[in-house]
């Protein structure tokens, strides 16, 4: 079951060349999201041959024009394509009001319903989803209201084994059982699924921290996740600058990746006034095994 994410924008709050700012694409089992949606987002989908036509959710972490600047532009351009599936989207109690307006001054009109759902500063399962993957928010640490996002699976299902004897005098409804971990009648005793079925692979988490100080909350929800995206603007060197701004440093990322025993650490929201990355990278990888620094475009299965 395909678990993938595509890196759109990796930057901090300014733009660079080769950095645009935060926005990413989740496809999990072929239900696809969006995570932020900063200017220049519709066209980073282009390069990389993503269909926003089909997004079944966006998610907008805090009101910080690095994150949310592109998202009226993406749901104008849905419009002009003929959307007509509905589509939820998450974000900040205020987003609702703020797309009106802007709604209302340019005159837009929608081919589709935005179904607007305002996150709330605490934990919060945002969407289940075909009952084998949830979308849960998290309040994080920056100067303004702020929400994180754990992606994962659950209840993946058991695989009957073909080669087993019963296998072809199952009925649908006993498959059905089986798969979903139960056990069934089978001669006047219980068949278990471990005694017809494969056990169902690990379940897998993706975590995006937002713009963040290293946080409780943060590590809670990213303990055991096969990859983080952490916050790392800056280097140690500019620590007083990521704790008055709120953001955090790829040593914190690294320290909080380990603690939190995730697989792979990815550090993003790079500072565009960083030449080379390799400090970042250094920084984390004391601390953490598996490191990787975010670039616009690249794609990692989990
Ligand atoms: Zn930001």
């Amino acid at each position: 079951m395909n678990f993938e994410v595509v890196f759109l924008g990796t930057g901090a709050a300014v733009p660079s060349k080769t950095r645009g700012t935060t926005s990413q694409f989740v496809d999990i089992h072929g239900h696809t999201y969006l995570i932020d949606a900063g200017e220049g987002v519709q066209m980073a989908m282009r390069r990389e041959g993503l269909r926003f036509q089909k997004l079944k959710g966006i998610f907008i972490s805090h009101m910080h024009g690095d994150h949310v600047l592109g998202l009226p532009g993406l749901l104008s351009t849905m419009s002009l394509l003929g959307r007509r599936s509905p589509l939820n989207v998450w974000g900040p109690p205020v987003l609702e009001s703020w797309l009106g307006e802007t709604w209302r001054m340019i005159g837009a009109h929608h081919t589709f319903d935005i179904l607007h759902h305002a996150w709330s500063p605490k934990d919060v399962v945002c969407l289940e989803m075909g009952n084998r993957h949830r979308l849960v928010s998290f309040p994080v640490k920056h100067r303004v209201d702020c929400c994180g996002l754990r992606i994962e699976e659950h209840s993946l299902p058991w695989t009957l084994q073909k080669g087993h004897p019963l296998f072809a005098s199952l009925t649908h409804e006993e498959r059905r059982r089986l798969k979903s971990g139960e056990a069934i009648s089978r001669g006047g005793s219980a068949l278990q699924p471990d005694m017809c079925c494969d056990p169902p692979p690990k379940a897998r988490a993706y975590v995006y921290s937002a713009d963040t100080r290293p946080s409780q909350r943060v590590k809670d929800q990213a303990e055991g996740a096969e990859v983080l995206y952490h916050d790392a603007t800056f280097e140690t060197s500019d620590a007083a600058r990521a704790e008055s701004t709120y953001h955090s440093t790829a040593a914190e990322a690294g320290r909080l990746a380990s603690q939190a025993k995730v697989g792979t650490l990815v550090l993003g929201h790079i500072s565009q006034r960083y030449k080379s990355t390799d400090a970042l990278l250094a920084e984390a990888r004391s601390y953490h095994g598996h490191v990787l620094v975010a670039e616009d475009g690249m794609k990692l299965s989990l």
